[in-house]
């Protein structure tokens, strides 16, 4: 059964786009049965035909489609943020405690899948910055260095361009990628294990094993003892204090 070519190309339709696909496998697995089939044996009863009606794009989104996605694309810059703000600090962190310690040269060296993700994200979206403007016959994008500045410059460019581009035909592939872009990064410091380790001591076994667990408590992997959040801050101040100190 074919789709209604004017369904709105957002997640509302999902369950309209579901439903024709399974009644097309049914319709296919009938079709199938029939080939076997003879008498006396009951005729094989046909699939029903879905009544699950589709959102249709205004015209390509549905208003609520279209919110969203501005929403998602307003999002990205601060999770963005807030994904590196996680790896630096931890980074920072592993330098000032691991003066002596190997720790603190794998946290400075290794380079962590949330800075190349957000190269990838910057990518991406410049690409579709770069495709508008030649499309909309606009100036060229100015050269700007790579960067968080560079990241909020471009989200801020296709928020005042949004409206324009999502009434493309061509923004079906822009308008789901935000989409996932926003889910991607909200579920990137969670599991990105360098934004997950805590840079502290272990209190009772003094190993460097604490990480973040997603219920917020840390757990020192080494000899299981949990932290609050609180906790972990307290003693992560505390041990500060000492490095200071002790250099
Ligand atoms: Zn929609
Ligand atoms: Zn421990």
């Amino acid at each position: 059964m074919p789709i209604n070519p004017n369904t709105c190309a957002g997640p509302c339709s999902n369950p309209y786009r579901t439903a024709i696909d399974a009644y097309d496998q049914a319709q296919h697995a009938h079709t199938e049965t029939l080939t076997t089939w003879h008498p006396p044996l009951p005729y094989p009863a046909a699939p029903e035909p879905p009544t699950t009606r589709p959102t249709l794009g205004d015209p390509v989104w549905c208003t609520r489609c279209a919110r969203t996605i501005r929403a998602a694309l307003a999002d990205l810059d601060d999770l963005a943020s807030l994904a590196q703000a996680a790896v630096d600090g931890h980074r920072d962190a592993g330098a000032r405690y691991g003066k002596t310690g190997a720790t603190a040269k794998t946290h400075a060296g290794s380079p962590s899948p949330v800075t190349d993700t957000l190269d990838e994200l910057y990518g991406a979206l410049v690409e579709v910055e770069d495709q508008w403007r030649e499309f909309r016959s606009y100036q060229d994008r100015p050269r700007r260095a790579r960067g968080s500045h560079a990241r909020r410059l471009t989200i801020a460019w296709l928020l005042d361009e949004l409206d324009a581009i999502l009434l493309h035909p061509g923004s079906v592939a822009f308008g789901t990628a935000t989409l996932a872009w926003q889910r991607r990064l909200r579920g990137l410091t969670k599991s990105d294990p360098l934004a997950r380790r805590s840079p502290i001591r272990c209190s009772r076994c003094s190993e460097r094993q604490i990480t973040r667990r997603d219920d917020g408590y840390y757990e020192c992997g080494s000899c299981g003892k949990l932290m609050t959040q609180t906790e972990h801050d307290r003693e992560f101040a505390e041990q500060a204090d000492q490095e200071v100190h002790a250099s």
